[in-house]
């Protein structure tokens, strides 16, 4: 079964906690033995959305 990948730049995703407007995305660095990491948290109800796993650099989600 395929899925397809459709993009909507005019669509904004709901948080799934609290489901409202994701309109800002807010973000903490967090820095540690493992390296930086950032959290990416909704700026309605401070849910962690998602964590960056990459080393250093702060590219996408
Ligand atoms: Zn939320």
């Amino acid at each position: 079964m395929k899925i397809n990948l459709v993009e909507r730049d005019e669509e904004i995703p709901l948080c799934p906690h609290c489901k409202k407007r994701l309109d800002n995305i807010w973000f903490r660095e967090l820095k540690g033995d493992m390296g930086k990491r950032i959290v990416y948290f909704c700026s309605s109800c401070r849910a962690v959305l998602s964590i960056s796993h990459r080393k250093g650099l702060t590219m996408g989600l």
